[in-house]
């Protein structure tokens, strides 16, 4: 998917516009406390194309002294990253210097620069507004009011006009791709070093959409993976805030593109906060996945390692109960292969799709043996259910008033579900639908 990133100096009203652009889409909630802004990354849509946002505000420094700086990281953080690059100056204080030192630095790049003029309001005098931008090099200023969402659309427009298509080749479309995920040293090059290892590369060292990853497609027994790894292209940087910023965008970017992510934990170091929250998102987008436990052959083990650890993962990702766990050691190939069939299970599973006589068969018989919850004498009915979609399997349940559902009963709808048809791996995902 194509990529634009919005730079400028503080309070030109970027966030406003990503949040305009991205609209009621999701925003990744970045938690990094130090952080000022939160939201990173969002996906916007015009006409029949989507592509990926990025908010650089979110490495705007707390500390005025350093916000040439930063800005500086900024810009060329967005001038390796994006396919386009809105730069956006505010019309009402007009032209400062921290705009033409952005400009200066935007003029190094081959990327498409379009300049934006935002807090414009009034649109009848677009001239004279614009003629002092024009120094900056860019040409037309497109003149927005992204508070209001004034000439957003046009924007939009001009944005689409420059974002490059696109084309995963045959190969890569007909593979599973698998989105390798986890903090920096936790095995992630080994295991693709292991597999180029072991098995035949079809090709390696691609580089995936826009580089933010390295994507190598190999064949096993049939079956052709692709493992996106967005840990081979670390790059140096002075600022440690934005090495993690980007590192997270790139992961959540292949979480986007995969078919399946593996989840990459070490045993000696167990579950971290960024594990949580790439797992969330993850989970959020309704991947398939597999949690492979890395370096197992340095754990002292006893016949109760595993069970004990399988708990603790488990406990610290509680909302990923239904994600299989596997124990390997990229040094070693100690259960690779057994990981590669789970990845190619849960894909599998994500594709299940249950007959509606059958669902309903199964959902009767559930609600026989447990009553549905009920609210001020009115209980809940579900009169009938039917799986809609694939990939997260999602499934629309007709009731009399959806407000009576409550989690508990949703959680064991879910589990009944698990144990009549597996989805092993694969989040469900509920709908409710009023019927009278
Ligand atoms: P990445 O940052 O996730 O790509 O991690 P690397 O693949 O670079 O691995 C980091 C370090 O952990 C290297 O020194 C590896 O040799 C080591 N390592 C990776 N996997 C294993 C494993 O399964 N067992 C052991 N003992 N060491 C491993």
């Amino acid at each position: 998917k194509a990529t634009v990133a919005i730079v400028g100096r503080p309070n030109v009203g970027k966030s406003t516009l990503f949040n305009r652009l991205v609209g009621g889409r999701r925003a990744i909630v970045e938690g990094e406390p130090n952080v000022t802004r939160d939201r990173i990354y969002g996906e916007a849509e015009w006409l029949d194309r989507t592509f990926n946002v990025i908010d650089t505000g979110g490495i705007v420094p707390r500390d005025s002294d350093e916000i040439k700086n930063k800005i500086k990281y900024q810009a060329e953080l967005a001038m390796e990253e994006a396919d386009v690059i809105l730069f956006v100056v505010d019309s009402r204080t007009g032209m400062t210097g921290i705009d033409q030192e952005i400009a200066q630095l935007l003029y190094r790049t081959n990327k498409e620069v379009l300049l934006v003029v935002n807090k414009v309001e009034d649109f009848s005098n677009q001239q004279e507004i614009s003629w002092e931008f024009y120094s900056l090099g860019f040409g037309d200023p497109i003149l927005i009011s992204a508070e209001h969402g004034k000439n957003t659309g046009e924007l939009l427009e001009k944005i689409s006009a420059e974002l490059p298509e696109y084309e995963e080749d045959e190969d890569k479309r007909e593979a599973i791709n698998i989105a390798v995920i986890g903090k920096p040293n936790v095995g992630k090059s080994s295991l693709i070093n292991h597999l180029v290892g072991e098995n035949r590369v079809i090709v390696s060292d691609m580089p995936g959409t826009t580089r933010d990853a390295v994507d190598t497609l190999i064949e096993w027994k049939d079956i052709k993976f692709n493992f996106i790894d967005t840990a081979g292209l670390r790059r140096k940087s002075r600022v440690k805030e934005s090495i993690e910023y980007y590192s997270n965008l790139r992961a959540l970017k292949s979480v986007d593109r995969s078919d399946a992510v593996l989840m990459m934990i070490d045993a000696t170091k167990g579950v971290s906060d960024q594990d949580k929250k790439i797992a969330g998102y993850a989970h959020d987008e309704g991947k398939a996945m597999v949690i492979a436990i890395n370096k197992w052959d340095l754990m002292k083990k006893d016949s109760k390692t595993m069970k004990r650890y399988t708990d603790e993962v488990y406990y610290e990702l509680k909302f990923l109960n239904y994600v299989p766990i596997t124990y390997i050691s990229a040094l070693t190939g100690e259960r690779i292969d057994e990981m590669l069939s789970l990845l190619e299970y849960v894909v599998d599973q994500s594709n299940l799709r249950i007959k509606t006589g059958v669902l309903n068969e199964v959902i009767s018989e559930a609600v026989q043996l447990r009553e549905p919850p009920s609210r001020k004498g009115k209980r809940l009915k579900l009169y009938y259910g039917s799986q809609v979609g694939v990939k997260p399997p999602t499934f629309v349940f007709f009731v009399n008033d959806p407000n009576l559902m409550h989690f508990a009963y949703q959680r064991y709808l879910e589990n009944v579900l698990r144990e009549a048809f597996g989805y092993v791996g694969n989040p469900l995902n509920f709908k409710l639908k009023q019927r009278k």
